[in-house]
């Protein structure tokens, strides 16, 4: 019988949502949603000394800004020691783990003779039962571990999703632990009682977990327990070619919500990021979902490029609806000290600028001028508010003060001054700009006008 599909993400709450685990939470959900399964969120928060809520909360608003709803959780492993415990107990009563009572000093010495005799690291096995060995005694004092017993010989082979078939030998596996000597269960332990009773059937994962999957096979096999299918992700590397790190630059997901990315750019780009339909580079959320039946994941490491991804973004940011991109803004707004209101005037003006902008950053930054001050460079002044235009700027701002303040209204005034001054639109629209802008490059001088109060552009043109 095949079982319905069910995958899940399993980060650790001990920071941010990293690009490289929402990648992998988006193929999981994707690979769920293509198949009709189910997507599970699991937290684990074994690693009690560095999890927080802080990090829980992070986490979980940067899956709903992602839009990747999950079906089941999120599940605490925290909260299932008992369940961990009591599978421990079943696998000590059955020999397929045991305690072992080395203490970390016996470990060292233990490794350091190895290193000597030129052999290669390992546990040596020394607590592992085996018919007809005698164990040594137990040591007073020594809160012991509980170890995996790996089998002795025979491959572990599996197809991985993304890296095809997989094969390593057991000889070279120890003996996991699996308990720490505070009692608290390893993850590649509790992975597996999770995997297992929330009937996981596709685990993606960053590939830095490839080396743990042996383990993890085993163990499953150990508990009788179905197999998932693996699929393991390769690393996201940074402009530079290095892995993407905190030193390299923004890594989380918070980062690039504050950095004005929508969620259906960084979902297109996450998703295209070491997965591939034919030639698609832009494509939505559904056709994502449509697509992706876990082919075509690339067996190399992903290349980060932020130019891609402002190219992107500036797709969605065009394609957004206005009074969208307006509550964004204001926000935007909001970090560069403007206070501004969602509403009509918003509106349009983030309808006139989203074509030029990558980010909603951006856009902030074209709409600063009309909530606040500008600030034109003595070069531009110098260069478009000359002697030969300042005249019909005073023309200009004359007429200004009588007409109706609509567009057409404001161009035909323009067009009257030009006439007057025998100017060419560049030269008087150059220096409108500078003078109410700040700068010299806009949109269209009129309708960029037109959505200014009239007596601030009348206070700006005064400054000529
Ligand atoms: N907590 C692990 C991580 O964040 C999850 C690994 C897994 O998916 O099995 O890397």
């Amino acid at each position: 019988m095949t079982r319905k599909v069910r995958t899940r993400i399993a980060p650790s709450p001990t920071g941010f949502l990293h690009l490289g685990t929402a990648r992998t939470a988006l193929y999981s959900w994707a690979y769920a949603r293509h198949y009709g399964g189910e997507f599970v969120l699991r937290v684990e928060d074994t690693d009690v000394a560095r999890s927080t809520q802080d990090s829980v909360d992070q986490i979980l608003a940067s899956m709903h800004w992602l839009g990747l709803d999950y079906d089941e959780g999120p599940i605490y492993q925290m909260q299932r020691l008992d369940r961990y415990r009591a599978v421990i107990g079943q696998m000590l009563a059955a020999g397929t783990a045991y305690h072992c009572y080395c203490t970390p000093d016996e470990l060292t010495a233990m490794r350091e003779a190895q290193k000597e005799r030129g052999e290669k690291t390992h546990y040596d096995g020394r607590w592992r039962p085996e018919p007809g060995k005698v164990l040594p005694p137990v040591p007073q004092g020594v809160p012991p571990v509980v170890r995996f017993r790996n089998p002795p010989g025979g491959d572990v082979s599996w197809d991985d999703l993304v890296k095809g078939r997989i094969t390593i030998n057991n000889r070279e596996i120890d003996d996991l632990i699996i308990v720490r000597p505070d009692g608290v269960p390893t993850y590649n332990f509790c992975v597996v009682v999770d995997d297992w009773d929330m009937a996981i059937t596709h685990v993606f994962r960053g590939d830095e977990h490839v080396n743990n999957t042996p383990w993890q096979i085993n163990i499953f096999n150990a508990l009788g327990a179905p197999l998932p299918l693996f699929g393991h992700v390769p690393v996201i590397l940074g402009d530079d070619g290095q892995k993407l790190s905190k030193r390299r630059g923004a890594v989380s997901v918070t980062a690039y919500e504050e950095a004005g990315f929508l969620p259906e750019a960084m979902l297109n780009y996450l998703a295209r990021l070491g997965w591939s339909h034919g030639d698609e580079e832009l494509f939505s959320r559904d056709q994502l979902v449509q697509w992706f039946d876990g082919q075509h994941l690339s067996k190399s490491p992903a290349q980060w490029d932020a130019a891609k991804l402002a190219w992107v973004n500036a797709h969605y940011i065009k394609q957004t609806d206005a009074a969208v991109l307006a509550t964004l803004v204001v926000a935007q707004l909001k970090r560069l000290g403007i206070e501004a209101t969602a509403g009509d005037s918003l509106n349009r003006m983030c309808a006139l600028y989203r074509d030029r902008c990558a980010t909603t950053v951006e856009l902030a930054q074209w709409l600063a001028m009309y909530f606040a001050p500008v600030n034109p460079s003595a070069e531009d002044l110098a260069a478009h508010v000359t002697d030969a235009v300042r005249p019909a700027v005073a023309t200009l701002r004359d007429k200004f003060a009588g007409i109706e303040w609509n567009k057409p209204s404001i161009a035909a005034a323009i067009k009257e001054t030009l006439a007057a001054h025998a100017l060419k639109m560049p030269q008087l629209a150059h220096a409108v700009r500078v003078l109410v802008c700040g700068r010299a490059q806009t949109p269209s001088v009129d309708a960029v006008l037109e959505l200014f109060p009239r007596d601030a552009v009348i206070a700006r043109l005064q400054s000529a």
